[in-house]
């Protein structure tokens, strides 16, 4: 895009993540302020435009992905659909993998003002023990489930790196999980490491938003309010040898059109230096949570600019996973699968215990209003009717490499 500087890079390097090649990249290309005149750029963009890069093989590039997120391209949404279904079904068949979150704790130190387990007010706060997390994978592993992501507010207290260690053997072991990957407060690269030879082998950071000024207004409070530490940390964890590397914004915070151009230059600069990790991106929309309601977020995205959002990132990243989560009603979800996704969240409960207790006002806070409440089983069927095959187990430990870049 030829964006100009935006702001000088923070001074030092924390000692934890060792590399800042990622934040760099971003940085130089001004993705993580505002650059002046990128909405009339990508206004000034015209149909014709679109047509050639529907016609070039598929790939990324910064200019190709802002054409494709232009709203000339917003008009050909048809042609996008036609070309990422085709090139989805070529790189990655009819499958579609099924993998669901499991909660551990939803103390927080943070105030993110968007979110159900912000600090800031009362809440029904519950963290699980070990075996009470083993009972909840336990129940999952019986829906069938092999692909599983740990998740955790900001509790280090409880769910840390040994906690971590030790349940993630025992789901590899003695659940007989295929798969285990972390979606937790951010560490450094040798506590992604440790965490690597206990077995998890992914890692999901979303940015939330890399626009730095909505980040500090959104985030008030708590070592996760440090905007550039999240960006060391998905490089920090790509160093540790981690194999999968989920990067994401929460729609709704920043301009989507601004995030995806970050996102886009994100996961390219992470697959430039550490071509190990594969990397995979989630699209998560605000939903309401009892931190916030729709109307109180300036940027929410139209059901077609989340399509076009989609289109976009397949026709640049044809071996990149794209997830999309229960976060989305089951129609949509259901119109969304067949143009690019390759992964699906099912049946999730998104609050720890949720799976094993009834739900109710005893039950422990949420951290959003899930839309899609299908069964795994259900969804399985739902993918089988569409032509899809589901698939519980896409990854064998036998495949694991050495750590390192
Ligand atoms: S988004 Fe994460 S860090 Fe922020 S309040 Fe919620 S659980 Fe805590």
């Amino acid at each position: 895009m030829g964006m100009t500087r935006a702001e000088p890079p923070p001074a030092a390097l924390p000692a934890a993540y060792r590399s800042r090649l990622v934040l760099d990249a971003l940085e130089s290309a001004g993705l993580t302020g505002r650059p002046a005149g990128w909405p009339e750029r990508l206004a000034g963009i015209g149909e014709n435009r679109v047509e050639r890069e529907l016609a070039r093989p598929a790939g990324y590039d910064p200019d190709r992905l802002a054409v494709f997120l232009s709203p000339a391209a917003g008009r050909r949404l048809e042609d996008l659909a036609r070309a990422a279904h085709r090139l989805t079904r070529r790189r990655f068949g009819n499958a579609i993998s099924l993998f669901t979150p499991l909660y551990l704790s939803n103390y927080c130190v943070n105030r993110c003002r968007y979110c159900g387990f912000n600090s800031g007010r009362p809440r029904r706060r519950r963290r699980l023990s070990l075996d009470e997390a083993e009972a909840e994978a336990g129940i999952l592993a019986a829906e069938g489930f092999r692909d599983i992501l740990l998740v955790s507010s900001e509790d280090a207290a409880h769910v840390n790196v040994d906690y971590l260690s030790r349940l993630a053997g025992r789901l590899l072991g003695d659940l007989d999980f295929a798969s285990v990957s972390v979606e937790i407060n951010i560490q450094g690269e040798d506590d992604y490491r440790r965490l690597f030879e206990a077995g998890v082998e992914g890692v999901t950071i979303f940015q939330e938003t890399y626009d730095r000024e909505a980040y500090a207004a959104w985030h008030q409070s708590g070592p996760k309010a440090v905007f550039a530490n999240r960006i060391l940390a998905s490089e920090a964890a790509a160093r540790a040898g981690m194999r999968r590397l989920g990067l994401g914004a929460l729609l709704g915070l920043g301009d989507w059109r601004r995030e995806a151009l970050a996102l886009g230059a994100h996961a390219a600069a992470v697959a430039r230096h550490y071509w190990r990790t594969r990397t995979s991106f989630s699209l998560p929309r605000i939903r309401p949570s009892e931190s916030g309601r729709p109307g109180d977020f300036p940027h929410l995205l139209s059901d077609a600019e989340l399509t076009q959002l989609i289109l976009a990132l397949r026709l640049c990243f044809p071996d990149s996973g794209l997830t999309l989560s229960t976060r989305e009603r089951p129609e949509l979800r259901d119109s969304l699968i067949p143009l690019g996704i390759t992964q699906i969240s099912a049946g999730s409960k998104v609050n720890p215990g949720g799976y094993g207790e009834a739900a109710g006002p005893a039950a422990s806070t949420e951290q959003f209003e899930v839309a899609d409440s299908r069964s795994a089983g259900e969804m399985a069927d739902a993918l089988r009717k569409m032509g899809f095959d589901p698939v519980w187990k896409d990854w064998d430990r036998g495949f694991r490499g050495r750590a390192g870049t």
